[in-house]
Protein backbone atom coordinates (compact mmCIF):
# COMPACT_ATOMS: atom_id res chain seq x y z
CA UNK A 1 0.00 0.00 0.00
CA UNK A 2 1.15 3.45 -0.57
CA UNK A 3 0.78 6.15 2.23
CA UNK A 4 1.78 9.51 1.53
CA UNK A 5 0.89 13.18 3.01
CA UNK A 6 0.97 16.58 1.74
CA UNK A 7 2.03 19.86 3.19
CA UNK A 8 -0.86 21.46 5.82
CA UNK A 9 -2.45 24.35 3.53
CA UNK A 10 -4.65 24.91 6.89
CA UNK A 11 -3.56 28.97 7.48
CA UNK A 12 -0.43 29.09 10.07
CA UNK A 13 -0.57 25.49 10.29
CA UNK A 14 3.19 23.84 11.44
CA UNK A 15 2.55 19.89 11.61
CA UNK A 16 3.20 17.56 9.51
CA UNK A 17 1.56 14.18 9.35
CA UNK A 18 4.80 11.80 8.35
CA UNK A 19 7.98 13.26 10.42
CA UNK A 20 11.01 11.27 9.16
CA UNK A 21 10.70 8.91 12.14
CA UNK A 22 7.24 7.85 11.12
CA UNK A 23 8.62 7.13 7.52
CA UNK A 24 11.01 5.35 8.90
CA UNK A 25 8.63 2.89 10.46
CA UNK A 26 5.80 2.92 7.74
CA UNK A 27 8.55 1.71 5.02
CA UNK A 28 9.83 -0.82 7.95
CA UNK A 29 6.13 -1.87 7.76
CA UNK A 30 5.85 -2.56 4.41
CA UNK A 31 4.11 0.46 3.27
CA UNK A 32 5.72 2.47 0.46
CA UNK A 33 5.69 6.43 1.55
CA UNK A 34 5.41 9.51 -0.79
CA UNK A 35 5.54 12.63 1.07
CA UNK A 36 4.75 16.79 -0.93
CA UNK A 37 8.56 18.40 -1.32
CA UNK A 38 8.79 21.00 2.01
CA UNK A 39 6.10 19.31 3.82
CA UNK A 40 7.89 19.17 6.89
CA UNK A 41 9.97 23.02 6.72
CA UNK A 42 7.00 24.34 9.19
CA UNK A 43 8.19 21.80 12.12
CA UNK A 44 12.13 21.74 11.20
CA UNK A 45 12.21 18.66 9.34
CA UNK A 46 13.55 19.66 6.25
CA UNK A 47 13.41 18.00 2.83
CA UNK A 48 17.36 17.27 3.62
CA UNK A 49 16.41 14.85 6.47
CA UNK A 50 13.60 12.95 4.46
CA UNK A 51 16.24 12.29 1.09
CA UNK A 52 18.12 10.35 2.68
CA UNK A 53 15.49 7.81 3.68
CA UNK A 54 15.84 4.75 1.73
CA UNK A 55 12.79 4.36 -0.28
CA UNK A 56 10.90 7.04 0.33
CA UNK A 57 9.65 9.09 -2.53
CA UNK A 58 9.46 13.17 -2.58
CA UNK A 59 7.29 14.75 -5.11
CA UNK A 60 7.52 17.93 -6.25
CA UNK A 61 3.50 19.14 -5.84
CA UNK A 62 0.75 17.85 -3.81
CA UNK A 63 -1.29 17.07 -6.49
CA UNK A 64 0.89 14.45 -7.45
CA UNK A 65 0.97 12.79 -3.65
CA UNK A 66 -2.54 12.64 -3.98
CA UNK A 67 -2.42 10.77 -7.27
CA UNK A 68 -0.03 8.39 -6.22
CA UNK A 69 -1.32 7.11 -2.79
CA UNK A 70 -3.93 4.29 -1.43
CA UNK A 71 -4.05 6.66 1.89
CA UNK A 72 -3.21 9.92 2.94
CA UNK A 73 -2.10 10.71 6.61
CA UNK A 74 -3.51 14.22 7.24
CA UNK A 75 -3.89 16.67 10.51
CA UNK A 76 -6.60 19.10 9.19
CA UNK A 77 -9.52 17.22 7.34
CA UNK A 78 -9.75 17.98 3.98
CA UNK A 79 -10.20 21.89 3.33
CA UNK A 80 -10.80 24.18 0.46
CA UNK A 81 -7.42 25.68 -1.09
CA UNK A 82 -7.58 29.60 -1.88
CA UNK A 83 -4.73 29.57 -3.67
CA UNK A 84 -5.34 26.91 -6.23
CA UNK A 85 -8.64 27.39 -5.54
CA UNK A 86 -9.36 23.20 -5.61
CA UNK A 87 -10.51 21.38 -2.54
CA UNK A 88 -8.36 18.89 -1.18
CA UNK A 89 -11.47 16.45 -1.69
CA UNK A 90 -11.07 17.26 -5.33
CA UNK A 91 -8.06 16.08 -5.43
CA UNK A 92 -8.58 12.92 -4.34
CA UNK A 93 -9.76 9.38 -5.57
CA UNK A 94 -12.08 6.95 -5.24
CA UNK A 95 -11.31 3.87 -2.83
CA UNK A 96 -8.40 6.30 -1.27
CA UNK A 97 -8.39 6.37 2.62
CA UNK A 98 -7.84 9.87 4.41
CA UNK A 99 -7.24 10.08 8.12
CA UNK A 100 -6.97 13.22 9.60
CA UNK A 101 -8.80 14.94 12.20
CA UNK A 102 -12.21 15.72 11.54
CA UNK A 103 -14.67 16.72 13.77
CA UNK A 104 -17.38 14.75 12.17
CA UNK A 105 -20.32 16.98 14.14
CA UNK A 106 -19.00 20.72 12.91
CA UNK A 107 -18.42 18.98 9.44
CA UNK A 108 -21.27 17.70 8.12
CA UNK A 109 -20.62 19.18 4.99
CA UNK A 110 -17.38 17.46 4.17
CA UNK A 111 -18.72 14.23 5.18
CA UNK A 112 -21.31 14.66 2.22
CA UNK A 113 -18.43 16.27 -0.11
CA UNK A 114 -16.00 13.23 1.28
CA UNK A 115 -19.16 10.45 0.39
CA UNK A 116 -20.05 11.75 -2.88
CA UNK A 117 -15.87 11.92 -3.78
CA UNK A 118 -16.11 7.73 -2.68
CA UNK A 119 -13.11 8.16 -0.45
CA UNK A 120 -12.80 7.08 2.93
CA UNK A 121 -12.42 8.83 6.11
CA UNK A 122 -11.13 7.94 9.38
CA UNK A 123 -11.36 10.38 12.12
CA UNK A 124 -8.44 11.02 14.14
CA UNK A 125 -10.73 12.93 16.64
CA UNK A 126 -12.72 9.87 17.04
CA UNK A 127 -10.35 7.36 18.58
CA UNK A 128 -12.48 5.69 21.35
CA UNK A 129 -10.77 6.39 24.74
CA UNK A 130 -10.08 2.77 25.99
CA UNK A 131 -7.06 1.57 26.96
CA UNK A 132 -5.96 -0.47 24.03
CA UNK A 133 -6.13 2.60 21.46
CA UNK A 134 -4.26 4.80 23.80
CA UNK A 135 -1.30 4.64 21.60
CA UNK A 136 -3.37 6.40 18.68
CA UNK A 137 -4.93 8.91 20.89
CA UNK A 138 -4.53 12.24 18.61
CA UNK A 139 -6.25 14.45 21.02
CA UNK A 140 -4.44 12.70 23.87
CA UNK A 141 -0.64 14.00 22.27
CA UNK A 142 -2.55 17.39 21.17
CA UNK A 143 -3.71 18.00 24.65
CA UNK A 144 -0.86 17.08 26.37
CA UNK A 145 1.13 19.98 24.27
CA UNK A 146 -1.53 22.30 24.17
CA UNK A 147 -1.57 22.21 28.34
CA UNK A 148 2.49 22.53 28.05
CA UNK A 149 2.57 25.10 25.71
CA UNK A 150 0.17 27.75 27.51
CA UNK A 151 1.68 27.70 30.37
CA UNK A 152 4.86 28.91 28.29
CA UNK A 153 2.40 31.36 26.92
CA UNK A 154 1.32 32.89 30.19
CA UNK A 155 5.34 33.12 31.09
CA UNK A 156 6.19 35.06 28.61
CA UNK A 157 3.26 37.33 28.70
CA UNK A 158 3.79 37.38 33.00
CA UNK A 159 6.43 39.87 33.12
CA UNK A 160 7.73 37.96 36.53
CA UNK A 161 9.75 34.71 37.12
CA UNK A 162 7.38 31.58 38.14
CA UNK A 163 9.88 30.87 40.68
CA UNK A 164 10.11 32.23 43.89
CA UNK A 165 13.48 33.34 45.08
CA UNK A 166 15.38 35.70 47.51
CA UNK A 167 18.61 37.55 45.16
CA UNK A 168 20.85 40.36 46.14
CA UNK A 169 18.44 42.52 44.00
CA UNK A 170 15.81 41.12 46.05
CA UNK A 171 13.04 38.75 47.32
CA UNK A 172 10.62 37.87 44.56
CA UNK A 173 7.37 35.65 45.65
CA UNK A 174 6.75 32.42 43.39
CA UNK A 175 3.79 33.08 40.85
CA UNK A 176 0.55 31.25 41.96
CA UNK A 177 -0.81 29.18 39.13
CA UNK A 178 -4.95 28.47 39.09
CA UNK A 179 -5.20 25.37 36.94
CA UNK A 180 -9.35 24.68 35.88
CA UNK A 181 -9.67 21.52 34.60
CA UNK A 182 -7.52 18.30 35.59
CA UNK A 183 -7.83 16.06 32.58
CA UNK A 184 -4.87 15.77 29.88
CA UNK A 185 -4.18 19.07 29.34
CA UNK A 186 -4.69 20.54 33.02
CA UNK A 187 -2.05 17.77 33.98
CA UNK A 188 0.31 18.76 31.49
CA UNK A 189 0.02 22.28 32.56
CA UNK A 190 0.45 21.38 36.36
CA UNK A 191 3.64 19.39 35.26
CA UNK A 192 4.98 22.24 33.53
CA UNK A 193 3.99 25.19 35.60
CA UNK A 194 5.36 23.17 39.06
CA UNK A 195 9.08 22.67 37.16
CA UNK A 196 9.13 26.48 36.32
CA UNK A 197 8.59 26.99 40.40
CA UNK A 198 5.38 27.78 40.44
CA UNK A 199 2.69 27.18 43.56
CA UNK A 200 0.21 25.23 41.71
CA UNK A 201 -3.50 24.68 42.81
CA UNK A 202 -5.84 22.83 40.64
CA UNK A 203 -9.63 22.17 40.56
CA UNK A 204 -11.72 19.87 38.78
CA UNK A 205 -15.28 18.38 38.78
CA UNK A 206 -14.25 14.49 38.74
CA UNK A 207 -12.86 13.86 42.86
CA UNK A 208 -11.15 10.62 41.20
CA UNK A 209 -8.15 13.34 39.81
CA UNK A 210 -7.41 14.83 43.00
CA UNK A 211 -4.61 12.07 43.53
CA UNK A 212 -3.22 12.33 40.39
CA UNK A 213 -3.04 16.30 40.85
CA UNK A 214 -0.77 16.05 44.41
CA UNK A 215 1.14 13.07 42.80
CA UNK A 216 2.17 16.15 40.62
CA UNK A 217 3.26 18.53 43.41
CA UNK A 218 0.07 20.96 43.34
CA UNK A 219 -2.85 21.14 45.75
CA UNK A 220 -6.30 20.11 44.59
CA UNK A 221 -9.08 22.76 45.44
CA UNK A 222 -12.30 21.31 46.58
CA UNK A 223 -15.76 23.27 46.80
CA UNK A 224 -18.44 22.25 49.99
CA UNK A 225 -20.91 20.88 47.37
CA UNK A 226 -21.55 17.26 47.37
CA UNK A 227 -21.42 16.49 43.41
CA UNK A 228 -18.84 13.97 41.65
CA UNK A 229 -18.98 14.91 38.31
CA UNK A 230 -17.69 11.76 36.71
CA UNK A 231 -19.59 10.22 34.15
CA UNK A 232 -20.38 8.22 31.86
CA UNK A 233 -16.87 6.05 30.51
CA UNK A 234 -15.05 8.71 33.36
CA UNK A 235 -15.79 11.70 31.16
CA UNK A 236 -17.01 14.58 32.37
CA UNK A 237 -20.82 15.35 33.16
CA UNK A 238 -22.55 18.61 33.18
CA UNK A 239 -23.00 20.20 36.72
CA UNK A 240 -26.00 21.08 38.56
CA UNK A 241 -26.62 25.21 38.68
CA UNK A 242 -25.80 25.06 42.69
CA UNK A 243 -22.79 23.34 41.76
CA UNK A 244 -21.19 25.67 39.31
CA UNK A 245 -22.02 28.26 40.95
CA UNK A 246 -20.01 27.16 44.13
CA UNK A 247 -17.44 26.41 42.11
CA UNK A 248 -17.36 30.06 40.44
CA UNK A 249 -17.66 31.77 44.21
CA UNK A 250 -14.61 29.63 44.91
CA UNK A 251 -12.82 30.71 41.80
CA UNK A 252 -13.98 34.27 42.84
CA UNK A 253 -11.85 34.16 46.00
CA UNK A 254 -9.23 32.33 44.21
CA UNK A 255 -8.68 36.05 41.88
CA UNK A 256 -7.28 37.50 44.56
CA UNK A 257 -4.44 35.59 45.49
CA UNK A 258 -3.53 33.98 41.94
CA UNK A 259 -1.35 35.57 38.99
CA UNK A 260 -1.90 32.95 36.42
CA UNK A 261 -5.05 31.14 35.51
CA UNK A 262 -5.28 28.15 32.90
CA UNK A 263 -8.33 27.25 32.18
CA UNK A 264 -9.60 23.56 30.19
CA UNK A 265 -12.58 22.71 31.38
CA UNK A 266 -14.66 20.68 29.14
CA UNK A 267 -17.51 18.27 28.50
CA UNK A 268 -17.23 16.01 25.47
CA UNK A 269 -20.15 17.16 22.44
CA UNK A 270 -21.31 19.86 24.63
CA UNK A 271 -20.06 23.57 24.81
CA UNK A 272 -17.59 24.17 27.52
CA UNK A 273 -18.72 25.63 30.39
CA UNK A 274 -18.48 29.29 31.27
CA UNK A 275 -16.43 29.56 34.97
CA UNK A 276 -14.75 32.64 34.92
CA UNK A 277 -17.07 35.60 34.49
CA UNK A 278 -16.30 39.47 33.56
CA UNK A 279 -17.42 40.42 37.24
CA UNK A 280 -13.96 37.85 38.69
CA UNK A 281 -11.46 40.28 36.62
CA UNK A 282 -12.18 42.84 39.59
CA UNK A 283 -10.04 40.67 42.10
CA UNK A 284 -7.47 39.56 40.07
CA UNK A 285 -4.14 41.75 39.90
CA UNK A 286 -2.99 44.21 36.70
CA UNK A 287 -0.39 42.08 35.04
CA UNK A 288 -2.17 38.48 35.52
CA UNK A 289 -2.41 36.27 32.82
CA UNK A 290 -5.37 34.01 31.81
CA UNK A 291 -5.10 31.06 29.25
CA UNK A 292 -8.51 30.31 27.93
CA UNK A 293 -7.83 27.06 26.20
CA UNK A 294 -11.51 25.77 25.72
CA UNK A 295 -11.62 29.15 23.56
CA UNK A 296 -11.85 26.96 20.35
CA UNK A 297 -15.20 25.23 21.76
CA UNK A 298 -16.60 28.52 23.57
CA UNK A 299 -14.44 29.21 26.05
CA UNK A 300 -14.22 28.82 30.05
CA UNK A 301 -13.64 32.49 30.70
CA UNK A 302 -16.86 35.19 29.84
CA UNK A 303 -14.31 38.34 28.18
CA UNK A 304 -12.25 34.99 26.13
CA UNK A 305 -12.08 36.19 21.92
CA UNK A 306 -11.50 33.30 19.85
CA UNK A 307 -8.07 33.26 18.28
CA UNK A 308 -6.86 36.30 20.12
CA UNK A 309 -5.01 38.01 22.82
CA UNK A 310 -6.49 41.03 24.62
CA UNK A 311 -6.11 43.12 27.65
CA UNK A 312 -8.78 43.30 30.45
CA UNK A 313 -9.04 45.12 33.41
CA UNK A 314 -5.38 45.08 33.06
CA UNK A 315 -4.69 41.30 33.00
CA UNK A 316 -3.82 39.88 29.66
CA UNK A 317 -6.34 36.86 28.68
CA UNK A 318 -5.01 34.21 25.41
CA UNK A 319 -7.99 32.75 23.64
CA UNK A 320 -5.39 31.24 21.40
CA UNK A 321 -6.64 27.89 19.59
CA UNK A 322 -3.67 26.85 17.72
CA UNK A 323 -1.19 26.24 20.88
CA UNK A 324 -0.10 22.57 19.71
CA UNK A 325 0.91 24.42 16.54
CA UNK A 326 2.56 26.37 17.98
CA UNK A 327 5.39 23.44 18.58
CA UNK A 328 4.78 22.13 15.49
CA UNK A 329 7.71 19.67 15.62
CA UNK A 330 6.83 18.38 18.75
CA UNK A 331 3.49 18.01 18.30
CA UNK A 332 4.25 16.56 14.65
CA UNK A 333 6.25 13.94 16.25
CA UNK A 334 3.70 12.79 18.69
CA UNK A 335 0.74 12.90 15.85
CA UNK A 336 3.22 11.11 13.48
CA UNK A 337 3.33 8.05 16.01
CA UNK A 338 -0.61 8.08 16.70
CA UNK A 339 -0.80 7.96 12.75
CA UNK A 340 1.98 4.80 12.67
CA UNK A 341 0.24 3.38 15.09
CA UNK A 342 -3.15 3.37 13.39
CA UNK A 343 -0.97 2.07 10.31
CA UNK A 344 -0.44 -0.87 12.68
CA UNK A 345 -3.46 -1.31 13.67
CA UNK A 346 -5.44 -1.45 10.12
CA UNK A 347 -2.40 -4.04 9.15
CA UNK A 348 -4.81 -6.81 9.26
CA UNK A 349 -3.92 -10.41 10.35
CA UNK A 350 -6.67 -12.26 8.98
CA UNK A 351 -4.26 -15.49 8.91
CA UNK A 352 -5.40 -18.69 10.84
CA UNK A 353 -2.85 -19.69 13.59
CA UNK A 354 -1.74 -22.69 11.85
CA UNK A 355 -1.00 -21.06 8.82
CA UNK A 356 1.65 -18.70 10.19
CA UNK A 357 3.11 -19.08 13.32
CA UNK A 358 4.47 -15.75 14.18
CA UNK A 359 3.08 -13.83 11.15
CA UNK A 360 4.94 -10.65 10.35
CA UNK A 361 2.85 -7.25 10.47
CA UNK A 362 3.26 -6.01 7.04
CA UNK A 363 1.21 -3.64 4.94
CA UNK A 364 -0.01 -6.56 2.51
CA UNK A 365 -2.26 -7.34 4.77
CA UNK A 366 -3.84 -4.41 5.22
CA UNK A 367 -7.65 -4.42 5.63
CA UNK A 368 -10.27 -2.22 7.12
CA UNK A 369 -12.21 -4.38 9.70
CA UNK A 370 -14.79 -3.04 10.99
CA UNK A 371 -15.36 -5.98 13.53
CA UNK A 372 -12.32 -3.52 15.05
CA UNK A 373 -14.39 -1.72 17.54
CA UNK A 374 -11.53 1.33 16.90
CA UNK A 375 -11.39 1.53 13.08
CA UNK A 376 -15.48 1.02 13.43
CA UNK A 377 -15.37 4.01 15.70
CA UNK A 378 -13.09 6.28 13.79
CA UNK A 379 -14.12 5.55 10.10
CA UNK A 380 -17.07 8.43 9.35
CA UNK A 381 -17.36 8.14 6.25
CA UNK A 382 -16.80 4.57 3.65
CA UNK A 383 -18.07 3.38 0.37
CA UNK A 384 -20.03 6.08 -0.86
CA UNK A 385 -21.74 6.23 3.03
CA UNK A 386 -21.73 8.33 6.11
CA UNK A 387 -21.17 6.22 8.82
CA UNK A 388 -21.04 8.87 11.40
CA UNK A 389 -22.94 9.25 14.00
CA UNK A 390 -24.26 5.38 14.10
CA UNK A 391 -20.53 4.75 14.71
CA UNK A 392 -19.77 6.78 17.59
CA UNK A 393 -19.07 4.26 20.39
CA UNK A 394 -21.63 5.20 23.64
CA UNK A 395 -18.64 6.76 25.85
CA UNK A 396 -16.35 9.55 23.65
P1 LIG B 1 -11.65 17.06 28.50
O1 LIG B 1 -10.70 17.81 27.66
O2 LIG B 1 -12.97 16.65 27.94
O3 LIG B 1 -11.95 17.94 29.82
C1 LIG B 1 -10.91 18.48 30.59
C2 LIG B 1 -11.25 18.41 32.06
O4 LIG B 1 -12.25 19.37 32.39
C3 LIG B 1 -11.78 17.07 32.55
O5 LIG B 1 -10.88 16.55 33.50
C4 LIG B 1 -13.13 17.42 33.15
O6 LIG B 1 -13.44 16.64 34.29
C5 LIG B 1 -12.95 18.88 33.50
N1 LIG B 1 -14.19 19.65 33.71
C6 LIG B 1 -15.38 19.58 33.05
N2 LIG B 1 -16.25 20.46 33.57
C7 LIG B 1 -15.62 21.13 34.56
C8 LIG B 1 -16.00 22.16 35.48
N3 LIG B 1 -17.22 22.67 35.48
N4 LIG B 1 -15.08 22.58 36.38
C9 LIG B 1 -13.83 22.05 36.41
N5 LIG B 1 -13.41 21.07 35.58
C10 LIG B 1 -14.30 20.61 34.68
O7 LIG B 1 -10.99 15.80 29.16
P2 LIG B 1 -9.74 14.94 28.69
O8 LIG B 1 -8.52 15.56 29.21
O9 LIG B 1 -9.84 14.73 27.23
O10 LIG B 1 -10.00 13.55 29.39
C11 LIG B 1 -10.54 13.42 30.67
C12 LIG B 1 -10.15 12.07 31.24
O11 LIG B 1 -10.45 11.03 30.30
C13 LIG B 1 -8.67 11.92 31.50
O12 LIG B 1 -8.27 12.45 32.71
C14 LIG B 1 -8.50 10.41 31.43
O13 LIG B 1 -8.77 9.82 32.68
C15 LIG B 1 -9.54 9.97 30.46
N6 LIG B 1 -8.90 9.62 29.16
C16 LIG B 1 -8.79 8.30 28.83
C17 LIG B 1 -8.15 7.94 27.64
C18 LIG B 1 -8.01 6.51 27.24
O14 LIG B 1 -8.30 5.62 28.01
N7 LIG B 1 -7.60 6.23 26.00
C19 LIG B 1 -7.67 8.91 26.79
C20 LIG B 1 -7.80 10.24 27.16
C21 LIG B 1 -8.43 10.58 28.35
Amino acid sequence: KKVGCVKEIHEGETLVAITPQTARKLLKSGYEVFIEAGCGENSMFSDDQYKNIQGLTILEDAEQVWKEVDIMLKYHAPEFNELTGEHEVDLAHEGQIIASFVWPAQNEDLLKKMSDAGVTSLAMDCVPRISRSQKLDARSSMAKVGGYRAVIEAASHFERFFLGEVTAAGKYPPAKVLIIGAGVAGLAAIGCAKNLGAVVRAFDTRPVVKEQVESLGAEFLEVKFEEDGTGQGGYAKTMSKEFIAAEMDLFNEQCKEVDIIITTAMIPGRPAPKLILEYMFDNLKEGSVVVDMAAGTGGNVEVTQKGKIIKHKGVTVLGLTDLSSRMGSQSSQMYGTNLWYLMDEVINMKLAPEEVEKPKRTAEYFDLDFDNEVIDAMCVVHDGKIRWPDCRPKFV
